[in-house]
């Protein structure tokens, strides 16, 4: 952490510690609509770091959180670290044979980064079959991301033995699961009232020289950081309630000189820059710290005239959960195939990032990505996929309500289709430096839950009728009378950030990390898989003690045992077929061991012949191989004599 040393820096800590005074002293218990009491530390949640702001947050006990049976898996609650790490433990108990455990690395603040392999490990080691890595929860608050991981993993050890399908793949394939790529965000996300965009490291989300200085505060001790509407004069504020809502919950942007309420979010201004929650914990983004176009944070461009990348990083893999993924996958060059989910849109999500498919795409390439994108669309039900340089850029372009709600946000979305660059994206990585077939897809659909009008939009009119209807009003709090310390008499209220507009409702949530995991099941069962079709040894007319051994190999697979790019960058060799002969057989002058063959697409066959010389009365067995650095390995005897 490199802290700017300046003068405000004593002033700030000296404001930091005045603001938790004035907090507690501010919090004594009052009357109900008061602020709630600084938590005792002993109960408190306490953040790694050192940072200007406070540390440490009152412990949100949420519902969403809470196994039906403690100890169980159920996904009708959102699983936290201990429960995960549980659950893995129980499985590699349970499944010897297929799982194994293990940690990757230490997060930012020392938790074990936990994955397992699933593979039948009496049919190979992992590292000899073709592989698929599929994590979730990079960003903090994406926690539906690691429960489709889980459900993955539950899916596929479930129907091991009973499945013929299944078993097929934990025989022949190897499967890496991280369920929880960055544990420290998803903790403090699934129990405290914070959220923040990945690793808790301190960082200086507004530029002001000060570290994570000002998170948002739960005044009101619900355990969610929500809406704040405050009454005033016409005219004074940008807001009014939507005249379309009868109920009076739904706010919207007011005509100018018009709105009679102001809407801000709920919190202090901690360090009296007039700004409220402007810079809470850590702020860094894991998804833009991959070596693959990495470029600097805002002004760290001398120039003033490159690009920059908001939480980029102070250099690339500076971050040990994103250095876990790099490293773990450069040691296992057998992944051909990677999932990194995110939340929301919902869209099936790849790269390029910063150019089009057709600009730095391989055609075969993009082919098998097109591919994959319309089998996915069919298979989850996403109305979208693509890359993120253009097609994920252009979302919501032709959509109103998304322009409306981007505009409430207080950004303009452009009617003409252009390009937006993201820079150390992780898809960038996984196509253009390790040549994989990489997806990091937007689940969960951020709260548009049903067009009861069939207009082909879904307001959030129409998403509090669901949510009255369908979940007993439960993401949507009602606006309740608080009396602000800042602001006075205000309301306190709106949808559910964390389990509506970030995250599935617990109730629909099966459904959401099953479909993604179905996908996710087809691109396993799509890897690249060696075969040698047939081998077999016949002798060489007119050439004395001469034979050939013909043997024939192929790719029982849907994917090519290497995409394009993969050979481009040299992440794998080129198959390579040998042949080992018993003793009283050699080969014949000018004959290799190893042939290598290229790479072999979906059901082609290539046929290698080894002319050999065999003394009379040689029996034995020769052994016809190949190896594929992602098509894995195969062997079979050929009898001689
Ligand atoms: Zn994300």
């Amino acid at each position: 952490m490199n802290m700017r040393r300046s003068k405000v820096i004593p002033a700030a800590m000296l404001l930091g510690i005045a603001a938790v005074i004035v907090f507690a002293m501010a919090q004594e218990p009052g009357p109900r609509g008061r602020e709630m009491p600084p938590p005792k530390l002993s109960d408190a949640y306490v953040v790694g770091g050192i940072r200007h702001g406070i540390s440490y947050f009152p412990r949100a006990a949420y519902d969403f959180v809470k196994p039906k049976t403690a100890g169980e898996l159920d996904f009708l609650h959102y699983h936290t670290y201990d429960e995960v790490t549980a659950i893995l433990r129980k499985w590699a108990d349970a499944y010897p044979n297929i799982v194994d455990l293990y940690s990757v690395g230490k997060s930012f603040e020392g938790r074990d980064i936990w994955q397992i392999t699933i593979t039948n490990k009496s049919t190979g080691k992992d590292t000899d079959k073709p592989a698929m890595f599929i994590e979730g929860n990079r960003h903090s608050g994406e926690v539906t991301a690691a429960e489709s991981a889980l459900w993955f993993a539950w899916h596929i050890l479930g129907g091991y033995g009973q499945d013929p399908a299944l078993t097929k793949l934990v025989d022949t394939k190897a499967i890496y699961v991280r369920v929880k790529n960055n544990p420290d965000g998803s903790e403090l996300y699934l129990n405290t009232a914070q959220s923040n965009r990945s690793t808790v490291r301190p960082y200086d989300d507004d530029r002001d020289g000060l570290l994570d200085e000002d998170p948002p505060e739960d005044l009101d001790g619900d355990g969610f950081i929500l809406q704040v509407r405050k009454k005033v004069e016409p005219g004074k504020g940008s807001m009014t309630i939507d005249p379309a809502d009868p109920s009076g919950r739904l706010m919207k942007r007011a005509e100018a000189g018009k709105g009679d309420y102001t809407v801000t979010s709920e919190g202090l201004d901690n360090d009296g820059d007039g700004r409220v929650n402007e810079d809470g914990i850590g702020g860094l983004d894991l998804h833009r710290n991959y070596p693959e176009n990495w470029r600097p944070m805002p002004g760290r461009d001398l120039t003033g005239r490159g690009f920059t990348q908001g939480g980029a990083g102070e250099y690339p893999l500076s971050e040990p959960e994103t250095r876990a993924v790099f490293t773990f996958l450069l040691e296992h060059p057998n992944v051909s195939v990677v999932q990194t989910m995110d939340t929301t849109v919902p869209m099936l999500l790849h790269g390029p990032s910063t150019s089009r498919m057709s600009e730095s795409m391989f055609p075969e390439d993009m082919k098998i990505y097109r591919y994959f994108d319309e089998q996915g669309k069919t298979i989850t039900g996403y109305a979208d996929a693509g890359d993120t340089y253009w097609d994920y850029a252009n979302l919501g372009r032709a959509d109103r309500d998304m322009r409306a709600r981007a505009a409430e946000m207080g950004f303009e979305i452009p009617r003409e289709p252009e390009g937006q660059p993201l820079f150390g994206h992780s898809p960038d990585f996984g196509y253009l430096y390790y040549g994989a077939v990489w997806y990091g897809d937007e689940l969960w659909n951020g709260g548009r839950a049903k067009d009861y009008d069939g207009d082909g939009r879904v307001t959030d009119l129409e998403n509090l009728r669901y949510i009255d209807e369908e979940l007993g009003g439960r993401y949507f709090k009602p606006w309740t009378k608080f009396t602000h310390p800042k602001l006075g008499e205000v309301e306190i209220g709106g949808f559910n950030p964390k389990f509506w507009r970030q995250n599935p409702p617990v109730e629909i949530l099966e459904e959401w990390i099953k479909k993604e995991a179905l996908f996710n099941l087809f691109l396993a069962q799509s890897l690249p898989q060696v075969k040698i079709v047939s081998a077999g040894i016949k002798p060489v007319k007119k050439e004395a003690d001469t034979f050939e051994i013909v043997a024939v190999f192929s790719n029982e697979g849907f994917l090519p045992t290497a995409l394009k790019m993969a050979d481009r960058v040299k992440i794998v060799r080129p198959d390579a077929v040998s042949v080992r002969l018993p003793a009283g057989a050699e080969l014949a002058s000018g004959v290799r061991v190893r042939q290598d063959i290229g790479f072999i697409q979906q059901n082609e066959k290539k046929e290698i012949r080894w002319k050999v010389k065999i003394k009379p009365g040689t029996a034995g067995q020769a052994e016809v191989s190949i190896s594929s650095t992602r098509g894995g390995v195969a062997r079979t005897a050929v009898k001689i004599g």
